[in-house]
């Protein structure tokens, strides 16, 4: 166990109260889940002026994902992470959901049934050890020859194809 966070609460709640309980009430859908599709998405995303990345890390919009599968999704379907949220139309995130659960269903294949216990090279957790697309590819050729770019936010690592991802 390499998880350095620290989890300081716990609640007791009955299991039918469950999804009404605080903690999820907020939470968006499990990405593998049914309730996340481009509808739930797109509802989701209504009014929001934020780019797609910083949303597709919001808990409150879809539920775990992480920083190298956002980046991973946002390629496969050729959306730039910097895209304001509302400004992606309804194909488009057709095409970012099932880019979404592609990512997560091949991370889950690859590395057994669960992400607990892989860690990538910056530590970050819950990802096995895989040729990405674009995470970490920083300079290295896209699949289309134009070089992988790397833009931080908010102290994370964005890789991005700008020729791929518009
Ligand atoms: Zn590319």
């Amino acid at each position: 166990m390499n998880d350095h966070r620290r989890f300081g609460s716990l609640d007791i709640v009955r299991t039918g109260e469950l999804d009404a309980h605080r903690h999820f009430a907020l939470m968006g859908p499990e990405p593998l889940s049914d309730d996340f599709d481009a509808r739930a998405l797109h509802d989701a995303l209504k009014k929001r002026s934020a780019p797609i990345k910083a949303m597709l890390l919001n808990q409150h919009i879809v539920a775990g994902l992480g920083n190298i599968y956002v980046c991973e999704a946002l390629h496969m379907a050729g959306i730039a992470p910097t895209t304001p949220a509302t400004r992606i139309s309804k194909p488009r995130l057709e095409k970012l959901v099932a880019a979404i659960k592609d990512v997560l269903i091949a991370a889950i294949a690859a590395g057994g049934s669960t992400l607990r216990d892989f860690a990538a090279p910056d530590g970050e957790l819950g990802y096995f050890a895989k040729d990405w697309l674009v995470y970490g590819r920083e300079g290295a050729a896209c699949h289309c020859g134009a070089p992988v770019l790397r833009r931080i936010d908010s102290g994370r690592s964005t890789f991005y194809c700008a020729k791929c991802q518009k």
